[in-house]
């Protein structure tokens, strides 16, 4: 099983003799075992299995392994968002009085969550932009400084995360590269291939596919050095929180994913549900079929709109003129999604028009799933925002981010085509 579209169909569940072709939902808290030195030995870490679903379930179980095989990563987790997922990565190797380094261009969520949150736990993090140069990145980390973080494909302002300068600066100072890679998902890009050592998805966008279904993930790629770091106790030592494990004698490369999964999942609960666990494999299996789609039919739309008299600009990746065309074409393959950003001519008030004459476009607050749909933040998300403010918080007020369904994208363009000769 080489190939990443043959993954997507048929990693994680392989099932035996007269078992369900289909992984099937076990929806169950708990597990049964005949013997106490078996459930002993599990809660000792001395066999595998599972006993309780807030640490593992084997419908999570084999999704994990199809996203780890996907990333090509040593193991994974499932949490209950992506928001899960990044706290828990960060978790598993911050305390208070660590520092992160992470660039600013990533998703607001995440912003909030290392500006307000991290800091009122005493992890402090310092901001770089994507493009503040290797020399510069050295002279931020500090002794405390625990790991660098970055987005490949930025939600929502589509900057290129540089991932082999990242790698590179991390790597010098012995401290992992974490990656959100949930915009290409590992069709468009696996980081891991670029010297990322943990990657973080939230599922609910294009892996699921169907917005159906909240998640996330954690993949550890196995390929950091914990141990040889120094700056890992959590991981190289005796950990007090389960009496005294060595995750790193005991799960060799592995160590990461467990320590996230024994310790910080166990005390911090952000499981996903076995039944949403069950909605995103089914997703999975079409992943690089509609990743490819996203892909074709966002570059047509950026074309298309870059073309139109009543457009001003285009944000997309993929387009030559872009600022990241050629990051774009190194660490995507010039795949770059469904997600395009654009402005028309005349602002916010003709901005907000377009949207209301949009018909088979949807207006929600979502990105990147299987139905097209559109958000005009200056008079939604951002409504509160004078168009000064909108433009200090980097939103243009005729700023459109456009997410590219699977549809044809003859009707995708009709739909625009008449939209935009009514503003
Ligand atoms: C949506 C999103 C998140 C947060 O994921 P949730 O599943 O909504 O918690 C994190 N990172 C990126 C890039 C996202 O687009």
């Amino acid at each position: 099983m080489s190939h990443i579209d043959t993954k997507c169909v048929q990693a994680g569940w392989t099932p035996k003799n007269g078992e369900p072709r289909v992984l099937p939902i076990y929806q169950s808290t708990t597990f049964k075992y005949d013997s106490a030195k078996m459930l002993g030995d599990l809660f000792d870490l001395n066999a595998s299995g599972h006993f309780y679903t807030r640490l593992s379930n084997p419908t999570l179980e084999a999704v994990e392994n199809k996203i780890a095989a996907l990333e090509s990563g040593v193991g994974a987790m499932l949490t209950s968002s992506g928001q899960a997922a990044t706290m828990s990565a960060i978790l598993t190797i911050c305390r208070a009085g660590d520092n992160v380094i992470s660039t600013s261009e990533i998703y607001g969520g995440t912003y909030n969550l290392f500006n307000i949150t991290l800091r009122q736990l005493g992890i402090d993090v310092t901001f770089i932009s994507n493009d503040t140069p290797a020399d510069e990145i050295r002279t931020l980390v500090k002794p405390n400084t625990k790991a660098i973080f970055g987005e490949t494909l930025s939600n929502p302002s589509l900057r290129v995360a540089d991932l082999e300068k990242l790698a590179a600066v991390a790597h010098e100072n012995n401290i992992p590269l974490i990656i959100d890679n949930t915009f290409p998902t590992p069709i468009n890009c696996r980081p891991i291939e670029f010297g990322a050592d943990i990657v973080i998805h939230s599922t609910s966008k294009y892996m699921d596919g169907h917005a159906v279904a909240l998640g996330g993930a954690v993949v550890d790629s196995g390929r950091f050095d914990w141990k040889a770091s120094g700056k890992f106790p959590m991981l190289s030592e005796p950990d007090e929180s389960y009496h005294g494990t060595v995750f790193t004698e005991q799960f060799g490369n592995a160590a990461f994913i467990a320590k996230a999964r024994c310790h910080i999942m166990r005390d911090c609960g952000m499981q996903q549900s076995p039944q949403n666990a069950f909605l995103l494999n089914l997703g999975l299996e079409t992943l690089a079929l509609r990743m490819e789609r996203h892909s074709q039919n966002g570059l047509s739309m950026a074309k298309y709109l870059s073309q139109h008299e009543k457009v001003a600009w285009v944000d997309y990746p993929g387009l030559e003129s872009s600022r990241d065309y050629e990051l774009a074409r190194r660490y995507l393959g010039g795949k770059c999604s469904g997600v395009v950003s654009f402005g028309v001519k005349g602002g916010k008030a003709e901005a907000a028009k377009l949207m209301e004459a949009l018909k088979l476009t949807a207006l929600v607050i979502h990105v990147a799933d299987v139905r097209t749909s559109a958000l005009h933040p200056a008079s939604t998300t951002h409504r509160q925002l004078t168009d000064a403010q909108l433009e200090e918080a980097g939103v243009k007020p005729e700023m459109i981010r456009l997410s590219v369904g699977i549809e044809n994208i003859e009707d995708i363009k009709a739909d625009f085509e008449q939209a935009l000769a009514q503003i």
